[in-house]
Protein backbone atom coordinates (compact mmCIF):
# COMPACT_ATOMS: atom_id res chain seq x y z
CA UNK A 1 0.00 0.00 0.00
CA UNK A 2 1.17 3.64 -0.66
CA UNK A 3 2.02 6.11 1.76
CA UNK A 4 -0.99 8.78 2.58
CA UNK A 5 -0.76 11.90 -0.15
CA UNK A 6 0.11 14.09 2.87
CA UNK A 7 3.51 12.27 3.45
CA UNK A 8 5.16 12.84 -0.18
CA UNK A 9 3.49 16.64 0.39
CA UNK A 10 5.71 17.01 3.41
CA UNK A 11 8.40 15.17 1.45
CA UNK A 12 8.23 18.07 -1.50
CA UNK A 13 7.57 20.69 1.19
CA UNK A 14 11.02 20.12 3.00
CA UNK A 15 12.61 19.67 -0.49
CA UNK A 16 11.58 22.71 -1.19
CA UNK A 17 12.50 24.88 1.69
CA UNK A 18 15.94 23.27 2.11
CA UNK A 19 16.52 24.52 -1.39
CA UNK A 20 15.43 27.73 -1.05
CA UNK A 21 18.21 27.88 2.07
CA UNK A 22 20.35 26.64 -0.15
CA UNK A 23 19.63 28.94 -2.79
CA UNK A 24 19.70 31.81 -0.46
CA UNK A 25 22.67 31.05 1.40
CA UNK A 26 23.96 31.37 -2.52
CA UNK A 27 23.50 34.98 -2.70
CA UNK A 28 23.39 36.31 0.86
CA UNK A 29 26.03 36.24 3.21
CA UNK A 30 23.16 37.44 5.97
CA UNK A 31 19.62 37.14 6.09
CA UNK A 32 17.83 39.42 3.78
CA UNK A 33 15.49 40.28 6.24
CA UNK A 34 17.69 41.15 8.82
CA UNK A 35 18.89 45.20 8.83
CA UNK A 36 22.76 45.43 9.71
CA UNK A 37 21.88 49.02 11.11
CA UNK A 38 19.68 48.29 13.70
CA UNK A 39 19.90 44.69 13.75
CA UNK A 40 16.16 44.33 13.75
CA UNK A 41 14.06 41.55 12.01
CA UNK A 42 12.19 42.62 9.23
CA UNK A 43 10.39 39.81 8.94
CA UNK A 44 9.46 39.94 12.92
CA UNK A 45 8.22 43.00 12.06
CA UNK A 46 5.88 41.34 9.02
CA UNK A 47 4.68 38.11 10.30
CA UNK A 48 4.21 38.87 13.66
CA UNK A 49 3.86 42.54 14.01
CA UNK A 50 7.00 42.95 16.70
CA UNK A 51 9.65 45.30 16.77
CA UNK A 52 12.46 42.37 17.38
CA UNK A 53 15.99 42.38 17.02
CA UNK A 54 17.60 39.79 15.36
CA UNK A 55 19.41 37.20 17.84
CA UNK A 56 21.32 35.25 15.65
CA UNK A 57 23.61 38.29 14.04
CA UNK A 58 21.19 37.48 10.95
CA UNK A 59 21.96 33.70 10.60
CA UNK A 60 19.91 32.66 9.02
CA UNK A 61 20.23 28.95 7.65
CA UNK A 62 18.38 27.05 11.28
CA UNK A 63 16.61 30.40 12.19
CA UNK A 64 13.07 28.95 13.11
CA UNK A 65 11.51 32.41 11.65
CA UNK A 66 13.41 32.08 8.17
CA UNK A 67 11.80 28.48 8.32
CA UNK A 68 8.00 29.52 9.05
CA UNK A 69 8.05 32.23 6.40
CA UNK A 70 9.16 29.09 3.78
CA UNK A 71 6.70 27.06 5.03
CA UNK A 72 4.32 29.88 4.50
CA UNK A 73 5.10 30.71 1.16
CA UNK A 74 5.06 27.07 0.15
CA UNK A 75 1.59 26.84 1.74
CA UNK A 76 0.46 30.33 -0.04
CA UNK A 77 1.69 28.37 -3.52
CA UNK A 78 0.34 25.55 -3.19
CA UNK A 79 -3.08 26.02 -1.74
CA UNK A 80 -3.16 28.54 -4.61
CA UNK A 81 -2.00 25.49 -7.15
CA UNK A 82 1.14 27.95 -8.46
CA UNK A 83 4.08 26.86 -9.32
CA UNK A 84 7.00 26.35 -6.53
CA UNK A 85 10.17 29.09 -7.37
CA UNK A 86 13.04 27.50 -8.34
CA UNK A 87 15.51 30.33 -6.62
CA UNK A 88 15.20 32.60 -3.71
CA UNK A 89 15.58 35.86 -5.75
CA UNK A 90 12.20 34.69 -7.18
CA UNK A 91 10.39 34.70 -3.54
CA UNK A 92 12.28 37.72 -3.08
CA UNK A 93 10.75 39.45 -5.77
CA UNK A 94 7.22 37.81 -5.79
CA UNK A 95 6.38 36.87 -1.80
CA UNK A 96 6.69 39.93 0.32
CA UNK A 97 6.72 38.85 3.71
S1 LIG B 1 15.63 36.37 13.25
FE1 LIG B 1 15.88 35.00 11.50
S2 LIG B 1 14.55 35.90 9.93
FE2 LIG B 1 14.91 37.45 11.45
S3 LIG B 1 16.65 38.62 10.71
FE3 LIG B 1 17.41 37.06 12.11
S4 LIG B 1 17.95 35.37 10.79
FE4 LIG B 1 16.60 36.69 9.63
Amino acid sequence: MSEPKQTNDQDVRKKWITKMIKSAKNQYKLCPYFDKKTVQCFLMLTMKNKHAKCDRDGRFDNCPLFLEYLDQVYENISKNKKTLPNNFQDILTSYLP
